[in-house]
């Protein structure tokens, strides 16, 4: 069987010890195996990266730059390859994969400006004779850990400001789906990134924990679940690095009685089974406002619902394909099951749902509560399946305070044709990312993506401006240079200059 490596100081690697299949979950057949790596073969990984990282960073921004517009180009002419393995591993239809790996790009397409990204600051004359400046400097060795649910997009989140700005980077992805990790970090190198710059280890919680405690790693930035972001964060923090971790999510969509139904029903559909509802920016709650909204809502849903596809990642008229694994497709059922138990209508059942000739896929039909309260544990958490939740509220005002008391504040949005109701709201709900009449508000590349609450720990989101912060450090010089004829001056106060 296949054996998808390790990638390190410029080599596939294939790993001693313990392995793991990798499934198709359309099929729901092994179809590689992965080697889930320990600390020594990531201590392996940290020397080649410690080893080119110095010359790295030396080099000026602008020719860093050279290979990042490489890169750039080299995933966009395997962009069909990658989207189709992608898929193989994830479930994704194969449209779908070519997004999750094009957002990713829109990144690496950012920082191929990191000559102007990094330009520090300049005071001349802070006092007499003295000017003051700032630089931002590469941390050294810093490290990612990536969800299975986009194993392009995250990845590339991390690894192109990382490496634009001189670190090196060590790179964990999800151990489901780790072979698209491995191609970039292939193709990275033949767009002439010095080996060593890039690697990738794979592995689960030993591997993740290795990086935590490896002392030559400054920096990690995390994605996935919440209860392991907030402990990964802090076994992180504690031992003195850098950390940016974020968690999961429960996105609302409110839906006032002004907004265009056909068009508000298409972008939540699309939002809540896009990608079998697998994304931490999903729509999974709809919350229309007043009872009127809310029976016709329902109404479109039901029949926009009917309408959808569900089939093979290859299949090009499918809209959403197998959930990642069997496990968690059983997690998914099992909420299924909890919210009927604890109450909520079910509209529309999607468990039992099985596609001819591949039984054995980890399919599930698009699934429809009604009258789900915010009691319920089934809608506090987060189930990251094709399931959609409809919370009534009787208010604007009762719409942001439930999305604002969630647990979670990853993505939010709004549907009205009113622009005052939609700045109230923009402003006031307690959510890190806001869409106005757009249903996943993913920020563009030169913004920085990020939620609040539970769903990021730490300071600093995700690629823009604050990428570039994340992955180094200020370091601020204040310079006078000697005067002929000046006699010296002793003080012994702070000095000031007023
Ligand atoms: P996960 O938390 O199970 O795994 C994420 C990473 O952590 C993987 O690389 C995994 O190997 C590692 N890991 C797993 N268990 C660990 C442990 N006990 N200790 C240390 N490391 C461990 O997440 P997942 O199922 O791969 O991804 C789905 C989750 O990610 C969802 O909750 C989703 O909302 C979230 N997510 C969040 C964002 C965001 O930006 N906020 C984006 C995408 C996905």
């Amino acid at each position: 069987m296949r054996i998808i490596p390790h990638f390190i100081g410029g080599q596939a690697v294939a790993g001693q010890g313990a392995f793991q299949s990798v499934f198709d979950p359309n099929v729901g057949i092994a179809q590689a195996q992965v080697n889930l790596g320990d600390a020594a073969l990531l201590d392996t990984a940290v020397k080649a990266a410690l080893a080119a990282q110095p010359a790295w960073a030396a080099l000026n921004p602008q020719r860093r730059a050279r290979v990042l517009f490489e890169f750039k180009r080299l995933i966009e002419a395997h962009l069909d390859e990658l989207a189709v393995l992608l898929a193989s591993e994830h479930g994704k239809v194969v449209a779908d994969a070519k997004g999750d790996i094009q957002r990713g790009l829109d990144v690496v397409e950012f920082v191929c400006g990191v000559p102007q990204l990094l330009k520090g600051e300049f005071t001349e004359g802070a006092g007499p004779g003295i000017d003051v400046y700032s630089m931002r400097q590469p941390l050294g060795v810093v490290a990612g850990v990536t969800p299975f649910n986009f194993p392009a997009m995250i990845p590339l989140w991390m690894l192109a400001p990382a490496i634009a700005v001189g670190n090196a980077f060590i790179l964990k992805p999800s151990e489901r789906n780790p072979s698209v990790p491995i191609r970039l970090a292939e193709l990275a190198q033949q767009a002439g990134l010095p080996p060593g710059i890039l690697n990738v280890v794979q592995g689960d919680k030993t591997m993740v924990d290795a990086i935590l405690d490896h002392s030559d790693i400054k920096a990690l930035s995390f994605v996935g679940s919440s209860d392991i972001a907030q402990y990964v964060y802090g076994r992180g923090a504690a031992q003195g690095k850098r950390m940016q971790c974020m968690g999961g999510a429960k996105n609302h969509g409110v839906v006032l009685p002004d907004a265009d139904l056909d068009q508000a029903v298409a972008d939540i559909i699309g939002a809540a089974f896009g990608s079998a509802g697998e994304r931490c920016m999903a729509l999974p709650v709809v919350v229309p406002v007043g009872e009127a909204t809310a029976t016709r809502l329902r109404e479109k849903l039901v029949a926009a619902i009917a309408t959808l596809r569900v089939g093979l990642s290859t299949d090009r008229e499918a809209h959403y394909g197998p959930l990642v694994s069997q496990a968690h497709k059983e997690r998914v059922e099992r909420y299924i099951q909890l919210g009927l138990d604890e109450g909520a209508e079910l509209v529309l059942d999607g468990r039992g749902l099985r596609l001819a000739g591949h039984e054995a896929g980890y399919f599930l039909g698009p699934t429809l509560f009604d009258h789900v309260t915010p009691a319920m544990q089934s809608y506090q958490d987060e189930i990251f399946g094709p399931v959609l939740q409809i919370v009534r509220a009787a208010t604007l005002e009762e719409a942001i305070a439930l999305a604002s008391r969630h647990p979670y504040g990853n993505g939010v949005a709004i549907f009205t044709a009113n622009g005052d109701a939609a700045r109230e709201f923009a402003s006031r709900v307690e959510v890190g990312m806001v869409g106005i009449n757009v249903p996943i508000p993913v920020p563009v590349s030169y913004h920085s993506f990020g939620g609040w609450k539970r769903s990021a720990f730490g300071d600093l989101n995700q690629y823009g401006q604050d990428g570039i912060r994340f992955f180094t450090r200020t370091k601020t010089v204040t310079a006078r240079w000697p005067k002929g004829g000046v006699a010296a001056e002793q003080s012994f106060v702070i000095p000031t200059l007023r």
